[in-house]
C-alpha cells in the first residue's frame, strides 16, 4: 500500500488549516480535503449583492505584533513564518453589553476605562472589581510568556518547565479553577456576577462558574493588551491567507471535496475515502471535524463512537445576515454588541443577541451608505426540524423568528426593521448543512467542574490520527482553534522527525 501523501487534514477550518500551513512549511506533504467551495468553516466570509458577510466569527484576538507575548500574537507568528500578511484594522470596544435595567458598559481596550465604568455601576465592588480582574491579568501575564506546543510532546513540556519552572507550575494550578468561582471569592452583587457570566457566555456559551478562569484569562485580558484586530476585507482574510501559506509551500487544498470515511486499518488511520469513492493513502490523517462527526460518521468502526453526553453539546446558531441603509447606525455605535433583555433567560435559547456591524471599521464591506449587519442567537436543530427544507412554512417561521429578533434590537438600534434592504436567514439546519457539525453544534463543552486538561487533545484513540479544532483544547474561538492548529502540527512534526520551529 503506498501512500500519496505525508499528512492528510480533513477539513479547510482554521484548525485543519493552521496545521496543514506549519506542517507544510517544514516540508511535510499535506493536503487539505474541505467539502465546500472555500476556506474557513465558521470563519468564512461570503458576498451577495454588494455585501461582504463574515459566516461566524468577527471578534478577532493573536493580532498584537508584541515579540513579548509568547502564546498569544498566534496569527501575527503564523502569517510572519509563512510569509504572507493579513491588514487588520484596530476595534477600540470588544464588545457593548446592553443588559437589564439599563445596565450598558463596554468592554474598551482601554483597561482602566473598562474598570471605571463597572466601578460606577458598582461603587461597593470596586476592591473585588480590581482583585477579580486582577487575577485574570496574572493568567494573562503566565500565558504570554510560555511558548506554543503540544502537551503531548515530551520534549516541549520538558523544555518549557525546564525554562519556566515557576509559572509552568503556577499555571497547573490555575487550571483547577473556575471564572465564576473565583468571582465569587470577590464579588457579591447578584447583577455584577450575572455580567461576570455574561462576559463568560459571549464565547464560552456557558456561565462563569462553567469556564475554565485559564480561557477567561485570554479572552477578557488580552483584549486590553493584543487587542481585538479585524481583518480588512473580512474574517475570510485569515483562511485565505492560511492557504496561501499551504500553496506557497507546495501543498494544496482541494475544494468541493468531501471526505466520507477515515479508513482504519488494524486500529491505525492510513488514509480516507472521498465521496467519488476514491480512497487516498497517506501517513497521517488529521480531523478538523467535530468530535461526534469524527468518531460517529467518519469513522464506521462502533468500538470508537463518543456518546453525545461524554461531553456538554454547546446549541447552535439562528443567524441573522443583513444588508441595512447607514442612517440607522448612529455615530459612535460599536461594532460589536450583546443584548440582553431578562436575566432568567439569557443562557436559553434566543436569550442572548449578538449584533455585530463590520462595515463601521472597514467600510469596503458594505455599498456606499449601507452597512453589514450580523445578528445571531442561540438554538437548536429540533426547534426546526419539523420544517421541510425550502418549504414555505420553513420560510415562514424564519422570517417570524428573525423580525422577532429585529424587534428585540430595535431596543438599541431604533428604525432596524424599516432599514434593512437585504437578509439572509440560517438556522442550524443550515449550520450544519454548511459545516459537517452535528446538529451544527458550537462544540464540544467541558462539564462544570471539569478540568481544561479534560478537554481532548491532539492525539486520538486511532494510531496515526490526529485532531484539530473546536473540539480540542484549548476549545471554541477563532485563537483558540490557533492554538490547537499549532500543537497539533508541533505533535505531527515531532513524530516525522522534523519538529517545528517555535513561532
Ligand atoms: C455565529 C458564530 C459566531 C462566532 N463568533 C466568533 C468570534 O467573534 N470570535 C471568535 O474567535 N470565534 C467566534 N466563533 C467561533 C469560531 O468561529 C470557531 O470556534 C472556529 O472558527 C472553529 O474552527 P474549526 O477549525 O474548529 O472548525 P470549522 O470552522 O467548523 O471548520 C471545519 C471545516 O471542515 C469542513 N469539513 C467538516 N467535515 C468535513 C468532511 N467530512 N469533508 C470535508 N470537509 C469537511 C467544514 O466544511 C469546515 O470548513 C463564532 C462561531 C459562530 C458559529
Amino acid at each position: 500500500m503506498s501512500v500519496q501523501t505525508d499528512v492528510i487534514v480533513v477539513g479547510a477550518g482554521i484548525g485543519g488549516l493552521t496545521a496543514a500551513a506549519l506542517l507544510q512549511e517544514r516540508g511535510i506533504r499535506t493536503v487539505v480535503f474541505e467539502k465546500n467551495g472555500f476556506p474557513g468553516g465558521s470563519c468564512a466570509s461570503f458576498r451577495r449583492n454588494g455585501y461582504t458577510f463574515d459566516a461566524g466569527a468577527s471578534v478577532f484576538y493573536g493580532f498584537s505584533d508584541n515579540d513579548r507575548s509568547g502564546t498569544l500574537n498566534l496569527h501575527t507568528r503564523i502569517f510572519r513564518k509563512l510569509g504572507v500578511s493579513v491588514e487588520t484594522v484596530s476595534d477600540p470596544v470588544q464588545i457593548h453589553y446592553h443588559l437589564p435595567n439599563g445596565f450598558s458598559v463596554a468592554a474598551s481596550y482601554d483597561r482602566q476605562l473598562f474598570l471605571d465604568s463597572l466601578v460606577m455601576r458598582f461603587p461597593r465592588e470596586r476592591e473585588g472589581i480590581m482583585r477579580f480582574y486582577r487575577e485574570l491579568e496574572d493568567v494573562y501575564d503566565i500565558l504570554s510568556s510560555l511558548p506554543a506546543g503540544s502537551l503531548e510532546d515530551v520534549v516541549h513540556l520538558a523544555s518549557v518547565g525546564g525554562r519556566f519552572p515557576v509559572k509552568t507550575l503556577m499555571l497547573a494550578l490555575k487550571t483547577f479553577r473556575s471564572m465564576g468561582k473565583t468571582a465569587r471569592r470577590y464579588i457579591s452583587n447578584e447583577e455584577l456576577l450575572r455580567f461576570i457570566d455574561i462576559e463568560s457566555y459571549s464565547w464560552a456559551v456557558q456561565d462563569a462558574i462553567s469556564t475554565p478562569l485559564v480561557n477567561a484569562g485570554i479572552c477578557l485580558a488580552d483584549r486590553h493588551h493584543g487587542g481585538i484586530n479585524y481583518p480588512l476585507g473580512g474574517s475570510g482574510r485569515i483562511p485565505e491567507a492560511l492557504c496561501k501559506g499551504i500553496g506557497k509551500f507546495g501543498g494544496s487544498v482541494r475544494y468541493r471535496t468531501e471526505v466520507t470515511e477515515i479508513v482504519v486499518e488494524n486500529g491505525t488511520a492510513t488514509g480516507v475515502r472521498l465521496s467519488d469513492g476514491e480512497i487516498v493513502r497517506a501517513q497521517a490523517v488529521i480531523t478538523n471535524a467535530t468530535v461526534w462527526d469524527t468518531f460517529n460518521r467518519l469513522i464506521p468502526d462502533k468500538r470508537y463512537r463518543v456518546p453525545e453526553d461524554r461531553f456538554l453539546r454547546a446549541p447552535s446558531w439562528f443567524q441573522l445576515f443583513l444588508g441595512v441603509d447607514a442612517g440607522v447606525i448612529p455615530v459612535g455605535f460599536n461594532v460589536h454588541n450583546i443584548l440582553v433583555d431578562d436575566w432568567k433567560t439569557f443562557d436559553s435559547p434566543g436569550g442572548t443577541i449578538y449584533f455585530s456591524a463590520p462595515s463601521l471599521l472597514d467600510p469596503s464591506l458594505a455599498p456606499s451608505g449601507k452597512h453589514v449587519v450580523h445578528a445571531f442567537v442561540t438554538s437548536e436543530t429540533t426547534l426546526w426540524e419539523q420544517y421541510e427544507r425550502g418549504s414555505s412554512a420553513y420560510c415562514e417561521a424564519k422570517d417570524r423568528y428573525a423580525d422577532s429578533i429585529i424587534e428585540r434590537t430595535e431596543k438599541i438600534l431604533p428604525g432596524l426593521a424599516q432599514a434593512v434592504e437585504l437578509k439572509i436567514l440560517a438556522t442550524p439546519q443550515t449550520h450544519e448543512r454548511y459545516l459537517n457539525r452535528y446538529k451544527g453544534s458550537y462544540g464540544a463543552l467541558l462539564k462544570p467542574g471539569q478540568n481544561i486538561l479534560q478537554k481532548p487533545q491532539n492525539r486520538t484513540p486511532v494510531g496515526n490520527l490526529f485532531a484539530t479544532g473546536d473540539s480540542t483544547f484549548p476549545g471554541q474561538g477563532v485563537i483558540a482553534v490557533t492554538y490547537s492548529g499549532v500543537s497539533c502540527a508541533s505533535l505531527v512534526a515531532r513524530r516525522m522527525g522534523k519538529p517545528l520551529d517555535y513561532l
